[in-house]
């Protein structure tokens, strides 16, 4: 046996403990009762020390060593390459930090759950300040090993080959535009009436309806399935894809676009390569990239006027409202594209939502990389927020610096991948309508050459290739604001 094909059947191994995982933690959120979470919890710990031990295997360097002496297709290489990226990312960091890091994590998140509701910034203060010094430890031996600046160490764990650099160039470009666009599409919202939806609509009609959608999405039910949580998400594995949404009886809108949105990261999972399955480079590229194939199906499709046609004839029917003046198309059609500037990013609308992310990026950047001290966030927070959206926040920490769950653990670097994906989703449109009709796809309700483009230029290639690699192949160029800024002018001017 070569060293690569040891390497093989040792990832797959990894990937079954992996895919144990994946269930045992999606039915902890979608069926297990209150009682069994300890057990729960202790045997999914357990099994995650049972990865981590094969995944940082001391022989795994050597054959690593070896394999890069052997003959390897174009295709192996890329596979070698991957395995040894997910190597590195769990042999970098000393077991102590790692641990270190759980445990403050866990404590500030646990106490920011009463002190977020009581606006406590100085109690909050205390706990995240281990927590920052702790990720900046993390970031100093990822920039010392990788050979990138410690921040870009830290967003290579989301989005391998993303730098600051690049995200300056593209985010700077936006901040130059987003701010008007913003006012001018409040303006012309003003001129425009909008009937809220009042009714009762009910949990089953709601399921039953997304159920509709997602057929309509080509979602595959022999390799996955839709339920319900607190917390929306898509898991499970590319063969068995679990998707979840939570209803709410007195707006559908939002769970009902949860589902487009979750079904477009499903349709990735169950379009990657079979070829590759198991293996780190059948894996998805990136969370950016992930999120940029939610974000076609959200904001591309979803909430395109087309679509919109088949959402109300699905949704008349769904809730028996065929008198309802909330279900027209107009109405529904101004209901999914509604601009408010707000303080919450979860809530935040399409046009709003990357002030929020520019706006963690630039904070986060800078902390980590040892710029600005964590008791700086609040001022320059309200600072900023006062500079994109015009509404400040001083003295507001449970509206600003500590609305979100993600610093409180210390997952820095994860923030970009939202609005990159957003990015994306607008290039690969542009690109796509040379060659497919859009418009003509959904208004037929055959989706089929969409989700063929998607598929030969997105979800096949799975990890083969590096992200600018995989975008310069699908549209021609590497990632350009200025396809975005074209699908925002165009959808809200
Ligand atoms: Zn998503």
């Amino acid at each position: 046996m070569s060293n690569y094909d040891q390497l093989i059947s040792h990832y797959q191994t990894i990937n079954h403990f992996n895919h144990a995982q994946a269930m045992l933690g999606w039915d902890a959120a979608a069926n297990m009762p209150a009682g069994g979470n300890e057990a729960r919890s202790n045997a999914m710990a357990e099994l995650s020390v049972h990865v981590h031990r094969l995944s940082t295997q001391p022989q795994l360097s050597e054959w690593f060593n070896n394999a890069e002496n052997e003959t390897l297709t174009t295709e192996q290489t890329a596979s070698l390459r991957e395995m040894k990226r997910q190597w590195l990312q769990a042999t970098l960091l000393p077991e102590e930090l790692v641990q270190a890091q759980s445990k403050a994590g866990s404590k500030c998140e646990h106490a920011w759950r009463t002190q977020r509701q009581e606006n406590d910034w100085t109690g909050f203060e205390k706990n995240w300040k281990e927590v920052v010094t702790l990720s900046r430890e993390e970031a100093q031996i990822r920039s010392d090993i990788l050979g990138l600046t410690p921040y870009d160490a830290m967003l290579d764990k989301f989005e391998p080959d993303t730098t600051t650099v690049s995200l300056d160039v593209l985010f700077s470009d936006v901040k130059t535009w987003l701010p008007e666009l913003i006012e001018k599409a409040l303006a012309k919202q003003q001129t425009e009436s909008i009937i809220m939806p009042s009714g009762i609509y009910p949990t089953a009609a709601q399921k039953s309806l997304g159920l509709d959608i997602m057929k309509l999405l080509k979602f595959d039910f022999d390799h996955g399935r839709l339920d319900q949580s607190v917390h929306p998400f898509c898991g499970g594995v590319p063969s068995d894809v679990r998707i979840t949404t939570r209803y709410d009886e007195s707006d559908f809108v939002q769970a009902l676009m949860g589902i487009v949105h979750e079904t477009g990261h499903a349709r990735y999972e169950q379009g990657l390569p079979k070829a590759f399955a198991g293996l780190p480079v059948g894996e998805a590229r990136s969370m950016g990239i992930h999120e940029s194939q939610s974000l076609f199906f959200e904001m591309q499709i979803g909430r395109s006027k087309d679509f919109i046609t088949h959402l109300l004839r699905l949704s008349k029917d769904a809730f028996n409202a065929h008198k309802d003046p909330v279900f027209t198309e107009d109405n529904l059609y101004k209901l999914y594209t509604r601009v408010d500037k707000g303080f919450i990013r979860v809530d935040a609308d399409e046009l709003t939502y990357p002030a929020h992310v520019i706006l963690r990026y630039e904070i986060e950047r800078d902390l980590i990389n040892g710029l600005i001290e964590h008791t700086d966030v609040p001022e320059v927070w309200d600072e900023k927020m006062k500079a994109t959206l015009g509404i400040s926040t001083k003295g507001n920490f449970k509206n600003g610096c500590m609305q979100d769950i993600h610093w409180t653990d210390g997952a820095f670097g994860y923030f970009p991948s939202y609005t990159l994906g957003a990015m994306y989703a607008a290039q690969y449109k542009a690109t796509m309508t040379q060659t497919v009709d859009i418009d003509a796809a959904i208004k037929s309700g055959d989706l089929t050459p969409i989700f063929q483009w998607l598929s030969d230029n997105i979800w096949s290639q799975a990890s083969l290739h590096t992200t600018d690699e995989l975008i310069k192949r699908a549209t021609g160029e590497t990632l350009n604001a200025a396809h975005f800024k074209k699908h925002l002018e165009g959808r809200y001017l």
